[in-house]
């Protein structure tokens, strides 16, 4: 098998599952106990939340845990929301985020929210200029993501912080994609909350955290007991908050040498998938006639490649990669049996038909240039059957 969908989920590493393993059968204490069984759940959540927040360059006590990306986004939102629709309720998004984003906003603007959504250019960027223009007195949050998991673009967040904070409006972004693959200074970026997922590194699924600056105001996300500092109640998922410290720490480093820079071995990686990725870009246009790259050229995760192939059903390429043991996905979300072309796609100026025929691999630390060989081979074969068929 040749997994090319590490936009998806990636693979549990060895050494997370090892480090969750005693944490479901040894240091099963409930962290709200008096109890040293207790006391060890409630030290693996302290010193998770330390290692995270010195990966950002921030406090501990700004870290919450979540089950995820999709978590996290509703949570920064809708919480954002609640705590300042006195004060305005305007909030700038771009066309371009994940349904997280999407689906929370169209929820909020049914609450009495008024939303812009920005354009985003032919690489996917968003204009700056424009979001300068979309800022009013009552607008209270700026949603824009880190990295787009379908096209990889990376955004201007420095510059979308700096703006925000000249504003003084807050600044979310979701770095779902983003967190454990690059460096993130929040506060260079003036980012007040954050979202990250543990299985999109290497953790467990079903857990993640939302990064809330000390200056943002939340409310809660769930009313219960008191943990999360009251603020998301429900006895912590401590194998899973365990699980989340070892994947960071995979690619941080230990807490000591973090400090927002990805520990030497994993810049190594990522220059290598770097590397990995122009190869693969290279050959498919090399390869295949009238491929056509989706999202920025450099600009861009280490790891991902996105190509429109004109002429072809994208879904259909996934079967018959499928057959060939290449896992990779597609531009398109399937929704009630109809595959709707992807709004990604659509925003950076694709046609329907074009945005159809997407196919997105994304690579990790086990790909290699012979797997990369491989894979091209059999989509110029595909691809070339297909457009045959059609003659
Ligand atoms: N945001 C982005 C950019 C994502 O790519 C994803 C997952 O694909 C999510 C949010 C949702 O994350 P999760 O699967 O952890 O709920």
């Amino acid at each position: 098998m040749i997994y090319l969908d590490h936009a998806a989920t990636t693979k549990t590493a060895p050494e997370v599952v090892e480090a969750m393993l005693p944490y479901f059968t040894e240091c099963y204490g409930n962290a709200g106990s008096i109890y040293k069984l207790g006391n060890e759940s409630r030290m693996a959540v302290i010193r998770t939340k330390e290692t995270i927040a010195g990966t950002l360059g921030a406090e501990a006590n700004e870290i919450y845990f979540t089950s995820g990306g999709t978590e996290s986004d509703n949570w920064a939102l809708k919480a954002v929301y609640e705590a300042y629709r006195d004060k305005g309720r305007h909030i700038i998004t771009s066309k371009i985020e994940h349904h997280a984003v999407l689906h929370t906003c169209e929820y909020l603007e049914k609450q009495g929210a008024e939303v812009t959504y920005l354009d985003v250019d032919g690489d996917g960027l968003v204009d700056v200029e424009q979001l300068k223009r979309a800022i009013r007195p009552d607008t209270i949050l700026i949603s824009v993501m880190y990295a787009n998991n379908e096209i990889g673009t990376l955004q201007p967040v420095k510059e979308i912080g700096e703006i925000a904070a000249s504003h003084g409006i807050l600044f979310h972004t979701d770095a779902v994609q983003a967190y454990g693959q690059l460096p993130i200074d929040v506060a260079a970026c003036h980012i007040d909350l954050l979202s990250a997922s543990g299985h999109k590194f290497n953790g467990p699924k079903g857990v993640g955290f939302l990064y809330v600056s000390k200056r943002a105001k939340i409310r809660s996300f769930m009313h219960g007991g008191q943990q999360e500092r009251g603020r998301r109640a429900g006895t912590e998922n401590i194998p899973g908050i365990v699980g989340l410290e070892a994947a960071v720490r995979r690619v941080y480093g230990s807490v000591e040498e973090a400090e927002c820079v990805c520990n030497l071995e994993e810049e190594k990686n990522a220059e290598r998938e770097r590397i990995l990725r122009d190869y693969l870009i290279s050959q498919i246009e090399e390869k295949i006639p009238a491929a056509v790259l989706n999202g920025h050229r450099t600009k861009r995760l280490p790891g991902n490649v996105n190509f429109s192939f004109p002429g072809v059903e994208g879904e259909s390429v996934l079967i018959m990669l499928d057959m060939q043991g290449i896992c990779a996905s597609s531009g398109s979300a399937c929704t009630s049996g109809s595959i709707d072309p992807s709004h990604v796609l659509l925003a950076i100026g694709r046609s329907p038909e074009e945005a159809r025929s997407a196919i997105r691999l994304t690579l990790g630390a086990e790909n290699t240039k012979e797997e990369m060989d491989i894979v091209v081979g059999e989509l110029a074969r595909i691809v070339g059957k297909i457009r045959e068929s059609r003659l």
